[in-house]
């Protein structure tokens, strides 16, 4: 009951007007990317659009940032490893079934199948419209853009709100979540790349910046991850929460879409290199997937 309690604060106090004080000044602090350069990352987008998350019944209980938690506070990319990834398909390829909801528009429904098509070139993921399958992605319109972590069985949902979070980076990052992968700023040896600002951080939000176990795929650090979350995420006062070591101004968390290193995390973590089929022969089913 505590959980719940701290939980809804934390919902509660997630709004954030970007306002910078009167007092702020251009400090070592500010450089790098400025809140301005900030407006259409990935990160930030997803931030406006979750502001009146927990207002809604139907809105999951416990949520760090844009990550739904179904049962308690587990970190959840571990879980890559006890079972939650999607199977691997006998011709090699990923299948990862979707529904999308009928309350989008043919443009919105457009972007989102657009989107899903994008992993398929540069992976094996292959996201094909559910049919008989138990396990499947559930792409609906709720408060805000959220996911669950890996693959949590039955219908999953992934939450892209129509006014706010149909953009191509924006549902391949819930994507990336419901594949497996968390914040780039969470993962276990960020403490080498970054600098998380407490003092800074919105009260009661502090557990977007917690750290996890992650595992790497032995993959470097990236700034320019579409999971990485931006200089001033969550701030209370405008002023930078997360800043980049050792060079204070390198630009973070302002990708717009899935980057190189994104990509090569799907290709290590799915082992889509370890069949001829991502660069040989057309799957039989092409005609319906994404
Ligand atoms: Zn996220």
């Amino acid at each position: 009951m505590m959980l719940q309690a701290a939980v809804v604060s934390v919902l509660l106090c997630s709004v954030h007007s970007f306002v910078i004080p009167a007092s702020f000044d251009n400090t070592d602090e500010s450089s790098g990317n400025s809140i301005d350069d900030d407006e259409f990352s990935v990160s930030t987008i997803i931030e406006k659009a979750n502001r009146n998350i927990g207002k809604n019944v139907n809105d999951p209980l416990v949520m760090f940032g844009d990550i739904a938690v179904p049962t308690g506070l587990q970190n959840a990319d571990p879980c890559t490893s006890r079972g939650c990834l999607w199977p691997k398909a006998t011709d090699g390829n990923v299948y990862v079934p979707f529904r999308i909801s009928p309350d989008y528009s043919r443009r919105e429904r457009n972007i989102i199948t657009q989107a899903l098509r994008s992993f398929a070139n540069p992976t094996c993921i292959r996201f094909t419209p559910q049919d008989q399958q138990r396990d499947f992605v559930d792409i609906k319109s709720l408060t805000g853009c959220f996911s669950f972590v890996g693959r949590r069985g039955r219908n999953q949902t992934v939450s892209l709100m129509r006014r706010g979070c149909v953009f191509t980076g924006t549902i391949q990052h819930e994507m990336l979540h419901a594949l497996g992968f968390d914040h780039e700023q969470t993962r276990s040896d960020r403490d080498e790349h970054v600098r998380i600002l407490l003092e800074n951080v919105e009260p009661g939000t502090e557990g977007n910046f917690r750290r996890i176990r992650t595992n790497n795929l032995n993959t470097p650090y990236d700034y320019n991850s579409v999971m990485h979350y931006s200089r001033f995420a969550f701030s209370r006062n405008g002023r930078p929460t997360i800043i980049p070591i050792p060079d204070e101004n390198a630009v973070i968390g302002r990708a717009s879409v899935m980057s190189p290193i994104d990509i090569q995390r799907v290709n290590i973590l799915y082992r889509c290199n370890d069949t001829a089929l991502t660069t040989g022969p057309v799957p039989v089913q092409k005609d319906f997937l994404l």
